[in-house]
């Protein structure tokens, strides 16, 4: 009984694994005995240590060239170069890196020693502002989407200034952009630092019109990081989870998160000595990680830093996904980011706070104290509602990608339909806005009125905001939170997206406003009218209702708003009309750019799917099958022996039964055997397929489906087979164990 033995043992590796959990203990973690403020930013070159390393000169030159988001030249470079040095090596430093966002998740790095020759053959430490301010990394294998043939493999980086330099071991690390030969984008950091300047210029031509002392506007992110931990040993028995990142199979666990229990409860031990130690490690680098939680699944938690600059609090994020699967491995946990690496329950997203604020210490998104202020809070609010109206299916593409698409519109995740929450209070304030404002020349009665309602706006509408839980895009008091982005994700393709969607709003905002004062009109009726127009026409984006409904499914149709699931679909939004004016008429991407980008999301999403669909299928045919027979045997030589031992009559009565066991799962057995036959037959003709985009559909529509199909004839075997044989850790071990 060959098989049986061999089933036995993929058994009893899920056993041993769940012997190893129950016998673990916390790691215990080396905190620093100093407060956190004492040791914070330690391995970051910020700018209390460039006063202290740098030259007066260079130190002016980097601090101007930060507040006005500029790039240093090589003279300048030089200069940093020299006091970076003596403050890495001093801090034990041995290596540089180039650290930057290629388009593949993660981030990239290559190692550099300092060493170089120096007189009479001897090794000294060098380091130079040319290798500061631009590096050439044969990075031929990163994605580009057909930008860069092999012969032009090469890509640039440099140094991005607003971004600080860090050390991660024994590592320095630059932060950069990295672009092509060619001079185009095969990042994400050089578009989003584009998106950030043009919303800047946006913002600021607009805050004119209420202070003229608003020369800046940045953008900021506050990202809600959530995330699953799993033992290791359970993870290493689940080879869908270290080949594919989620769980292709599994039946529903009897308890898992109906009774909330888990939400906010009391954190457990070793996960809580897991979250000392990864901020710790945050805080070292700068990461300002402040608020921690269990989230509403088991095993789901939460972390959430201090809101930063966009391309800061992109990169922190970056660097905290990296530090937490470090971390986690310290204390024989592996992190998921995941979007759904569980069905029947919760997946995890990464919220992002989004807001501006203005040089004058202005958060433009938070009402004010009187009706000027609230004019201008007012005028930012209903721009952004009307760039997320115009630019839906860009916004929704910025976030559709393989693994969320599984979560978006599922178990109480955002609806696959992005639509625009602000609470009852704005709502009445808005149709206020609208029905007051007349065409013709308003009366100083009419606008004393109007201006009385805008000033009575509390300042604090946190608490005011009646919350809505089930909005992909809510106002939250002082900031919108855009909630469909997914955990896995960079996220700067959301804030690229939504960023340029404003900011190219913004500027129609000031084009439309000035028009209407040339023809004679003063300056706040200009702005109420041209308001109250976006108003009217963003209503099909305004939903105050519950997002995760079947009605609104239906209704959000009915008003246009269309949801599309399929992700190659999706994406392919990024190239049409409107959104092309709105990325490239910025400036943001070149035709060539965006076509690369759309290009790569194509392949990844193939690449994902073809992935989860090979393991599946050897799982399925490798392990399931060979044990619902092994099982399916045992069964067949209990009714024989049955036969044996009693009469006719005695035997009918007892086997039956058994019987039916037996051809519920041959038909099982065989209901898989051929499903998984057709899914390679139709990824060998999907795969043939040159064309990318068609290639996309021919996996979404002809190979997708049937992960659901095969994994649910699975999911039945698991709740028949005997347990002590079952190959793979079970949903109750996975998320109850810890
Ligand atoms: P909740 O779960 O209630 O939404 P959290 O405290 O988990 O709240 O996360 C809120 C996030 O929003 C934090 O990262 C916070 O710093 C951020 N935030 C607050 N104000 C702003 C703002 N003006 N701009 C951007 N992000 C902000
Ligand atoms: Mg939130």
């Amino acid at each position: 009984m060959f098989a049986k033995k061999t089933y036995k043992k993929m058994a009893e590796l899920r056993f041993s694994a769940l012997r190893e959990v129950f016998n673990r203990e916390p790691v215990e973690v080396k905190i620093p005995s100093k407060v956190v403020s004492e040791y914070y930013a330690e391995n970051v070159f910020d700018l209390p240590k460039m006063e202290h390393y740098l030259s007066k000169e260079a130190y002016k030159i980097v601090k101007q060239a930060i507040n006005e988001g500029k790039s240093l030249n090589r003279q300048e470079a030089d200069m940093v170069a020299t006091g970076l040095k003596a403050w890495a090596i001093e801090k034990g430093a041995t290596h540089y890196t180039h650290w930057f966002h290629p388009l593949t998740e993660g981030t990239a790095e290559k190692h550099d020693g300092f060493i170089e020759y120096g007189e009479n053959q001897k090794v000294v430490e060098k380091f130079s502002g040319e290798v500061l301010v631009q590096s050439e990394p044969d990075a031929s294998s990163f994605p580009s989407g057909g930008i860069r043939n092999t012969f032009e493999a090469r890509g640039y980086t440099a140094w991005d200034v607003s971004s600080p330099v860090f050390i991660i071991g024994t590592t320095l690390c630059i932060p950069t952009i990295f672009v092509s030969y060619t001079g185009e984008a095969l990042d994400f950091k050089a578009p989003l630092l584009k998106s950030l300047s043009q919303l800047d210029k946006a913002a600021v031509d607009v805050c004119q019109y209420f202070d003229k002392d608003v020369t800046r506007v940045i953008g900021t992110l506050g990202v809600e990081q959530e995330y699953f931990l799993i033992d290791e040993a359970l993870y290493y028995a689940r080879p869908d989870l270290v080949l594919a990142d989620r769980t292709l199979m599994g039946h529903q666990s009897s308890k898992d998160q109906q009774l909330a229990d888990h939400y906010f409860g009391s954190i457990p031990e070793r996960v809580m000595s897991f979250m000392k130690d990864f901020e710790c490690e945050a805080y070292k680098l700068g990461i300002p990680v402040k608020t921690r939680h269990n989230e509403v699944a088991p095993n789901q938690f939460e972390c959430a830093p201090i809101y930063e600059e966009i391309n800061l609090a992109v990169d922190h994020n970056q660097l905290l996904m990296d530090i937490m699967k470090k971390v986690a491995r310290r204390h024989k946990f592996r992190v998921l980011f995941h979007e759904k690496p569980f069905a029947g329950i919760n997946g995890s997203g990464k919220h992002n706070n989004w807001s501006m604020a203005t040089n004058t210490g202005v958060n433009l998104l938070s009402p004010g104290k009187n009706p000027k202020t609230n004019l201008q809070f007012l005028t930012f609010l209903v721009n952004v509602i009307k760039a997320v109206n115009d630019n839906n299916e860009l916004l929704r593409a910025s976030v559709m990608n393989e693994s969320n698409s599984y979560r978006l519109g599922g178990h109480e995740a955002p609806p696959a339909i992005i639509s625009v929450f602000v609470g009852s209070y704005l709502t009445n304030m808005l149709e206020n806005v609208a029905a007051k404002v007349t065409e013709r020349k308003m009366t100083p009665a009419q606008k004393t009125e109007l201006k009385l309602g805008i000033g009575k706006i509390p300042g604090i509408l946190l608490d005011n905001t009646d919350r809505n839980r089930t909005s992909p895009f809510a106002f939250t008091g002082n900031r919108f939170e855009f909630r469909a982005v997914g955990s896995s994700a960079n996220c700067s393709a959301a804030m690229i997206v939504l960023n340029t969607a404003v900011a190219h709003q913004l500027f129609q905002f000031k084009k439309d406003v000035d028009s209407i004062i040339k023809k004679g009109r003063n300056k706040d009726e200009a702005i109420f009218q041209v308001l109250k127009k976006y108003i009217l026409e963003s209503q099909k984006v305004l939903f105050e209702g519950d997002g995760y409904s079947k009605e609104w499914q239906d209704e959000a149709s009915e008003r246009g708003l269309c949801s599309i699931s399929s992700v190659p679909e999706s994406v392919s939004m990024y190239l049409s009309e409107k959104s092309k004016e709105v990325l490239i008429g910025t400036g943001i991407f070149n035709e060539k750019e965006l076509e690369s980008r759309v290009e790569v999301e194509y392949e990844k999403f193939t690449k994902k799917v073809q992935i989860e669909s090979r393991v599946l299928g050897d799982l399925a045919v490798n392990h399931i099958i060979p044990t619902a027979v092994t099982y399916m045997t045992s069964l067949v030589e209990n009714v024989r022996g049955l036969k044996e031992i009693f009469n006719d009559v005695e035997y009918e009565k007892l086997a039956g039964v058994r019987k039916e066991l037996i051809v519920t799962i041959s038909n099982h057995s065989s209901s898989i055997k051929k499903l998984v036959n057709e899914m390679i037959e139709e990824r060998k003709k999907a795969n043939v397929i040159e064309d990318s985009y068609k290639k996309a559909i021919a996996y979404e529509s002809n190979v997708k489906p049937y992960l659901e199909e095969i994994r649910n004839h699975i999911d039945k075997l698991e709740l028949i087979v005997d347990n002590e044989i079952w190959p793979l850790p079970k949903y109750r071990e996975l998320l109850f164990t810890r």
